[in-house]
């Protein structure tokens, strides 16, 4: 790769970045991938990675059902170096209005071959003990699931490298505008959060819940 020009240059080494670079190498692409700091220190190291179809609007509920089930697909290695686990999301209802939501929303999703479980008041409890008494109930998607987001953008570089892909870290592209000024590099923050306190959500659950779901407040 070094000798040829790539036929890809990937700015950033994010999840998407290395999704993006899985891809192209895959489809026999000689790929670059260029970071200013170190892969997976960005808005991946920050996010839950929680892989939830969401319904806000038919494109979002398309899209999140696209992007669960291509998870579902990744072959075995890839799924565990990502700590991927279906825990599955519980939607909690309040009061019987948001309980009326939750029908709709089974609804919605049953239409797009989602199964789903309302819960009512005890099987909540019994589901999430953690949570407050007096709560309504909820939906159970049990299809849903969490990742590691670091672990997967690391084991998606991972994957490219083998693929034929070259990661470059400490490289920073440069736009229009910093290139009329000198470039001062930025510093390399290793993790403002550490992995622990990352994934302190899910761990707690593991402990104190049977089903780990991660929740979500309203329907
Ligand atoms: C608190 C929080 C929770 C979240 N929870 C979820 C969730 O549960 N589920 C979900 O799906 N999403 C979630 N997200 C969103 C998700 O984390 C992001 O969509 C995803 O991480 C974006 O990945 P990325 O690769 O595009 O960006 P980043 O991870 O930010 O990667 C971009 C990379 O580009 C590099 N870069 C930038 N500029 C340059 C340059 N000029 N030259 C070279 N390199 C450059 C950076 O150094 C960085 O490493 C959450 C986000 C946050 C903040």
């Amino acid at each position: 790769m070094t000798s040829r020009r790539p036929d890809a240059i990937i700015v950033g080494a994010g999840i998407v970045g290395a999704a993006c670079a899985v891809a192209l190498a895959r489809d026999g692409k000689r790929v670059l991938v260029l970071d200013a700091a170190a892969a997976a220190l960005g808005t991946t190291a920050a996010g839950m990675g929680h892989l939830v179809v969401m319904d806000d609007s038919p494109e979002q509920l398309a899209l999140t059902r696209y992007s669960t089930s291509l998870w579902a697909r990744q072959d075995e290695p890839l799924r565990v170096a990502s700590e991927l686990e279906w825990c599955g999301t519980v939607w909690v209802a309040e009061d019987g209005a948001q309980l009326e939501g939750v029908r709709a929303k089974q609804q919605l999703y049953a239409e797009h071959g989602i199964a789903t479980e309302v819960l009512d008041e005890q099987s909540l409890v019994d589901a999430e003990p953690q949570l407050r008494r007096g709560l309504a109930g909820g939906l159970l998607v049990a299809s849903d699931g969490v990742i590691y987001p670091p672990s997967a953008a690391l084991a998606l570089l991972a994957r490219a490298r083998e693929l034929g892909a070259e990661v470059r870290e400490r490289t920073a592209v440069l736009l229009g505008m910093e290139l009329r000024r000198p470039h001062r590099p930025r510093p390399v923050q290793h993790g403002s959060r550490s992995r622990s306190s990352i994934r302190t959500t899910a761990r707690s659950r593991k402990a104190s819940s049977p089903a780990r779901a991660p929740i979500k407040t309203s329907p």
